[in-house]
């Protein structure tokens, strides 16, 4: 990973925010994300965005989990499980770097002799750069979820007429380094993925949508829904952005959560056309190119959604929240 990009200070619009600090100068009260540390939900290690996690904090995740399972029981979904990488070579066929160039993560490590490693030892000493050692593997860091199960899925052969329903669950890299505790460098997305005709597709996202809203009502959880974009890189990711804002391709549950920000995207709801297709060869039981769609859930941000809502103690939560989490 290119480590002397980890550094907020390094990105456009963020100079002078203070990145040790979290009560940054811009802030007259303690920020959302310094309470979520003082009470041991969140713990700092220096890089913005790359935080461990406390006790209750991951029992509110594992709730929020475990409640979007119960969600889809009825789905009947194959269930999938990728440690959080992927395949260099499927992210380059995937076009992800024609998009999120800015977003990726590539895994890196040193491939030299031993007269290379001393060289490193002394660069270290002397506090110089050694990063340039560090050579590309053949693996980089899983950007969403669902990233991994379509070329595994191309190579299983067409999909049978009723398509196909997977559950994949992933902890996901994207390098943006923020103080704003919902957007972190490493999270937890859910998602439930659909393959099979575009109308299988559609009719499985609209259902998601209301799931996801009924989801949000049974913990009190004020939301919206809107149209979106991703954040294509670029002058030319502009027009593409554009675009799927204009053919509805994502919507977004959006939810309060920051310190003086809009509503955060805490799900989405997401229609890929034929895009993963067209690079790999899935293809529906009639051998017309298949349709993908998906209905993510950001674990980590829903979380931090009823921490933001319910408070950072537990015990004064609503009970029925509570209940509906597992009994927390
Ligand atoms: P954003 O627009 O805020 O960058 P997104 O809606 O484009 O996020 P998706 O690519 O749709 O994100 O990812 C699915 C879900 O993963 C999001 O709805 C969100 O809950 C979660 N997620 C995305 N980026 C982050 C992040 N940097 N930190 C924590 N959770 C994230
Ligand atoms: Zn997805």
């Amino acid at each position: 990973m290119e480590a002397s990009l980890d550094n907020a200070s390094e990105l456009p619009g963020t100079e002078n925010v203070d990145t040790a600090d979290p009560r940054g100068a811009s802030y007259t009260t303690p920020t959302f994300l310094q309470s979520l540390i003082d009470a041991g939900m969140l713990i700092p290690t220096g890089v913005d965005g790359i935080y461990g996690r406390g006790g209750a904090y991951e029992a509110i995740a594992e709730g929020m989990n475990a409640l979007v399972t119960q969600a889809g029981a009825d789905q009947h979904a194959e269930l999938m499980r990728f440690p959080p990488t992927t395949p260099r070579k499927d992210l380059e066929d995937s076009e992800y770097l024609k998009s999120f160039p800015q977003l990726a993560g590539t895994v890196h490590s040193f491939c030299g002799n031993e007269r290379d490693h001393f060289r490193l030892l002394a660069r270290l000493d002397e506090g110089e750069d050694w990063t340039d050692q560090q050579q590309p593997t053949r693996v980089v860091l899983t950007p969403a979820a669902c990233y991994p199960i379509y070329p595994v899925i191309a190579r299983q052969g067409p999909l049978p007429p009723a398509g196909r329903v997977v559950d994949v669950f992933s902890y996901c890299f994207r390098h943006e380094p923020s103080l704003e505790p919902t957007r972190m460098q490493m999270f937890r997305m859910r998602e439930y993925v659909r393959l099979g005709s575009a109308e299988q597709v559609m009719a499985f996202r609209q259902m998601w949508i209301e799931r996801g809203r009924a989801l949000a009502d049974e913990l009190d959880l004020p939301h919206t829904l809107d149209v979106a974009n991703d954040p294509f890189f670029g002058r030319g990711g502009k027009l593409v952005a554009d675009n799927q804002r204009e053919l509805k391709l994502k919507f977004e549950l959006l939810i309060p959560v920051n310190d003086g920000a809009p509503p955060t995207a805490c799900m989405s709801f997401n229609y890929h056309v034929d895009h993963f297709s067209t690079v790999w060869t899935l293809r529906t039981s009639d051998g017309e190119k298949a349709h993908t769609g998906c209905a993510a859930f950001g674990i980590d941000r829903l979380t931090l959604a009823l921490l933001r809502r319910h408070g950072l103690e537990l015990a004064r939560w609503p009970r029925r929240v509570r209940a509906v989490l597992g009994n927390l």
